[in-house]
């Protein structure tokens, strides 16, 4: 990240410039405030928290939230299958049909991107 005061490059999870102690991300240089109109002091600071946490996420919490968005739909499809297989009765039936093919086209739908991006 660049400082807005003297342009010299920062860490990316930097407050302040190292350089000239400028404070960093709290006013946006591309988008000013309208004339006439006061600045919002939250919401910029709230735009740079979040991309913050976005860049903070570690390898490890990542393929964590992967795991769990593949595993979901294989589960559902697998609780979809029981209750249909099982079938007790229509309502469990149309349940598990639900299931099923929810967890199938999220799982599609996975195998779909995953195929694109390699
Ligand atoms: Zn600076």
């Amino acid at each position: 990240m660049f400082c807005p005061q003297c342009g010299k490059e920062n860490e990316a999870a930097a407050r302040f410039c190292g350089h000239c102690g400028a404070t960093i991300g709290e006013c946006a240089p591309e988008s000013p405030p309208g004339p006439g109109r006061p600045a919002v002091p939250g919401e910029p600071v709230r735009i740079v928290d979040l991309a913050r946490a976005a860049s903070a996420v570690s390898p490890g919490l990542k393929w964590g939230v992967i795991a769990a968005s593949v595993l979901a739909p294989i589960v559902g499809m697998g609780m979809g299958l029981y209750y249909w297989m099982r079938a007790e009765s229509p309502e469990k039936l149309a349940v598990g049909k639900t299931w099923f093919f929810i967890g199938l086209g999220i799982t599609a739908f996975y195998l779909l991107l995953g195929t694109e991006q390699y």
